[in-house]
């Protein structure tokens, strides 16, 4: 057993106390903008204030919980998100939010006085919301989040008024401006840490996400006097396409960085038994770390859909394309050095989901801090991180923003 300074049961108590909180029947279940979600949210804000912080939502709808720094050198800022996926976990998120409370907590009772101020956030919205976007909160602090999508509306509510019920004004710009550092503690949601023994994971960058959809056009013809050797079927046309998407993003992701590429969506019409496919949809996930490798991976597909068998045309559209964000080098090794001193085994790597410090590191240096899940399950209920990683992880980040509060 290490000795923590991280108090490991307050830690244990409010993810408990937070999992308590969900739909009833569905656990675990809190999404962005429901009654349950206003519920966690009012339970965490009276969380934050018994802390002895200083608590408000700012215009983006983040709730936000400030101890005031002595130097006025500006803010460190660490956090996550308490939404969850529909039958989700009670981790994802979660976890980052209670660490940075506790952390809070822990520096207080230990005395530390920093000489910046110390600002713990709960982002709005990271999760897919029933608005269809995500990473609310955080754009709205970062200033990139689309005026356009203040008119979202879900069952007759805008989501510029769910901003406003949350406590936010979408009106208002939310970009916050004297953020110097960001932290975020997070589970890795993948089998890396646990496969290897690993205690930590030290994000070098958060990868970026391209869809592509892609329409394959045959003929649709009659399946029973159409002879095989005359036929333009759209749907055997796509399913090799599928399979060598498959194998070259097996290949990228062979190169040594992360790629992954997923067909995730998949349509054929008009879709009848007796009806050779005339056409063939669907949507393609790409993630890299490495630019280079995604142009590679597009030129690639773009080649493939000139080769295609007789009769079968292919259109494609890119429906985002976003580039990967690399973390902050200087913080990255705070939390190396951190970790060497508290005997903490780290690896560096890639973290294929996005997050909430994809948009923090907009503002500030930022950095991520990953801790095993159980058999790399997540967004589902079986989802589970051992709490002693959970508090080794806040013990790593905590030393590593004392460091950084200390640099001159
Ligand atoms: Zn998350």
């Amino acid at each position: 057993m290490r000795n923590l300074r991280i108090n490991e049961s307050r830690i244990a108590e409010d993810l408990a106390a937070l999992a308590a909180i969900t739909d009833p029947g569905r656990p675990w279940t809190r999404r962005a903008f429901s009654p349950r979600f206003d519920e966690g949210r009012r339970w965490l804000a009276a969380r934050f204030q018994a802390a002895g912080l200083t608590v408000r939502t700012d215009a983006g709808g983040n709730l936000l919980g400030r101890r005031a720094g002595g130097a006025g050198l500006g803010t460190i800022l660490v956090g996550s998100h308490s939404d969850t996926v529909p039958d989700g976990g009670r981790f994802d998120g979660v976890a980052g939010v209670v660490v940075a409370l506790e952390i809070a907590r822990m520096l207080d009772e230990r005395g530390y006085r920093l000489r910046h101020d110390l600002c713990i956030a709960d982002f709005l919205a990271e999760e897919v919301s029933v608005f269809g976007v995500s990473c609310i909160g955080s754009r709205a602090m970062a200033g990139v989040r689309p005026e356009a999508w203040n008119g979202l509306e879900h069952e007759g509510r805008s989501l510029a008024q769910a901003i406003r019920d949350v406590g936010g004004n979408p009106d208002l710009g939310a970009k916050a401006e004297d953020i110097r550092a960001f932290f975020e503690l997070h589970i890795e949601q993948g089998v890396v840490l646990e496969s290897g023994g690993t205690d930590l994971g030290l994000v070098t960058a958060i990868a970026g996400i391209t869809r592509i959809e892609v329409t394959l056009t045959g003929r649709p013809d009659h399946a029973g006097t159409t002879p095989m050797g005359y036929r333009a079927d759209a749907l055997v046309a796509a399913a090799a396409l599928v399979t060598d998407i498959e194998t070259e993003a097996t290949r990228l992701a062979q190169m040594g960085s992360h790629f992954t590429a997923t067909v995730g969506e998949f349509s054929i019409t008009p879709g009848a038994a007796n009806v050779v496919p005339g056409s063939a949809r669907l949507l393609i996930d790409a993630r890299a770390v490495e630019r280079p490798r995604m142009e590679g991976f597009i030129a690639w597909l773009q080649a493939r859909m000139a080769d295609l068998p007789a009769g079968i045309r292919a259109d494609h559209r890119i429906l985002s394309d976003n580039a990967p964000v690399p973390m902050d080098p200087g913080l990255i090794s705070l939390l190396d050095q951190a970790a060497a001193t508290l005997g903490a085994s780290q690896i560096l790597m890639a973290s294929g989901a996005g997050h909430d410090a994809a948009f923090m590191a907009r503002l500030a240096p930022a950095a991520m801090v990953f801790v095993p899940s159980l058999a790399g399950r997540s967004h589902c209920p079986e989802e589970f991180s051992e709490i002693s990683d959970i508090a080794l992880g806040a013990e790593v980040m905590a030393e590593a923003i004392l460091a950084f509060d200390a640099q001159k």
